[in-house]
């Protein structure tokens, strides 16, 4: 088997020199599939791994915007439109300097297996920019998303493509985006999601991806007849994902220890409270501040330049970028007692630790599984512009919560290994697959 997986990357990597984020993507997916193929020959015979890992195509694109100096200044827009097998190309916009085509393709890829993994009907894809909107004023961020939509325009739609937020791009941006889509286009239609909820945005989108992380992890603690109730959670990262994190985990009786930016991190061992959170929501979402005010005011350490890992902690979310986790620190959450990760960022474990966490057996959600609640919410935003109506928060957290299990339940059907280990990864990889692998079988080769 092994042999087939090496012969496999070694095509991918020839197509796709210098794009290690991708590769990674690609290996991680390649390692349950190929094996599953074998067992399933139509997959073979169809080449549907190797399809699948094509965009269907990649449009790059100058951004050229006037800063409030007036000086001209020029950014590379992308968007990735990987597959679309089941419905239209859907992902988020990522604005920040890391963004390559790279990074575009390995987070298209991710979302192919994420979104057919929520049930709903869309497709994958994923775009972006290098532009750094972290020391921008609001002016000069209008203008960038305008000239970024300028292009975008001709290549999205609500039957076509449906862009929304990631990394750099929140309610903010998808405000601009949206308002300059509507005065090229001149009509008034789901092209984003994430919109504002007094112009078509679906109510808990901004809390989806969070609260739907610890939603999954609730499931998983509850195949060992355990509950995220009493437990210690760390958390990294603390935008949008990383808030509704600790939101919730609140809710549910969880004492959260640290969140982070890329600074450094805050631990809290009396646990951030909901008042405490309502500080760094306003921190973060409204003076657009750094996470190290929050060891001032409340009198707790901030550890300059490090990652929370070394934190003991009977859970661990993820939530800040990719890679951010490696073997060394999988390990020492490993020692220190931790027993459950879910990643609420994209591919945030190097393959090194999900190997750590694979060997010692713990409970371990990959991020094309775990943080799937954000686009599942995007998709029934889509619904309720289709239909021209908006549902209730409870209808919308039911319809959430009950996608999660769904997916769940997929992840255990094809990830069980014995009674007492579930693979995640393999789950989310085959049952993500086999929906969008049938559905390119039954289109043809096209
Ligand atoms: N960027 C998010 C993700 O990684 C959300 C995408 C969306 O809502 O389309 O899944």
């Amino acid at each position: 088997m092994d042999v087939l997986i090496q012969e496999f990357m070694k095509k991918i990597e020839l197509r796709n020199a210098n794009e290690p984020e991708f590769l990674q993507s690609v290996f991680e997916v390649a390692e349950s599939i190929i094996p599953f193929a074998e067992e399933h020959p139509k997959y073979k015979k169809h080449k549907i791994l190797e399809r699948i890992a094509e965009p269907e195509r990649a449009i790059i694109f100058r951004v050229p915007w006037l800063n409030d100096e007036g000086e001209v200044e020029i950014n590379r827009g992308f968007r990735v439109q990987m597959n679309s097998a089941i419905g239209p190309y859907k992902g988020g916009l990522r604005f920040h300097p890391s963004v390559n085509l790279g990074v575009l393709k390995f987070l298209a890829f991710e979302q192919v297996f994420k979104n057919s993994l929520t049930g709903l009907p869309m497709g994958g894809g994923k775009g972006g920019s290098d532009f750094n909107p972290r020391d921008k004023s609001d002016n000069e961020v209008m203008k960038f998303c305008q000239s970024f939509m300028t292009e975008l325009y001709r290549h999205v739609g609500p039957d076509i493509d449906v862009p929304a937020g990631d990394i750099g791009v929140g309610a903010r941006e998808i405000g601009f985006m949206f308002g300059q889509y509507k005065r090229i286009k001149g009509e008034f239609t789901g092209v984003l999601t994430g919109k504002g909820h007094e112009w078509g945005g679906s109510l808990i989108r901004p809390e989806a991806t969070g609260y739907g992380v610890v939603y999954f992890a609730q499931q998983m603690l509850h195949t060992r007849g355990d509950s995220m109730e009493g437990k210690t959670v760390i958390i990294s990262g603390s935008g949008n994902v990383a808030q509704y994190t600790a939101e919730k985990c609140i809710e549910v009786g969880a004492t959260v220890l640290t969140m982070s930016d890329s600074e450094g991190y805050i631990y809290d061992p009396a646990g951030i409270d909901k008042e405490k959170l309502a500080y760094i929501m306003e921190l973060k979402n409204v003076r657009r501040g750094r996470i190290r005010e929050y060891a001032l005011k409340y009198g707790c350490e901030f550890f300059e330049g490090q990652k929370p890992w070394n934190v003991k902690c009977d859970v661990a979310f993820p939530n800040a970028t990719q890679n951010e986790l490696d073997g060394i620190d999988a390990q020492t959450l490993v020692d220190n007692g931790c027993f459950c990760v879910a990643e609420g960022a994209n591919m945030p474990s190097t393959p090194e630790a999900i190997h750590v966490f694979e060997q010692t057996r713990i409970l371990y959600a990959p991020g094309k599984a775990a943080n799937a609640g954000g686009v599942a919410v995007s998709g029934l935003e889509m619904s309720q512009n289709s239909l021209r109506y908006s549902w209730s928060r409870e209808k919308i957290d039911s319809k959430l919560k009950l996608i999660i299990e769904q997916i769940h339940h997929v992840c255990v059907k094809y990830g069980r290994i014995d009674k007492d280990y579930i693979n995640y990864e393999k789950g989310a990889n085959i049952a993500g697959f086999v929906k969008v692998a049938d559905a390119m079988i039954a289109q043809g080769v096209v």
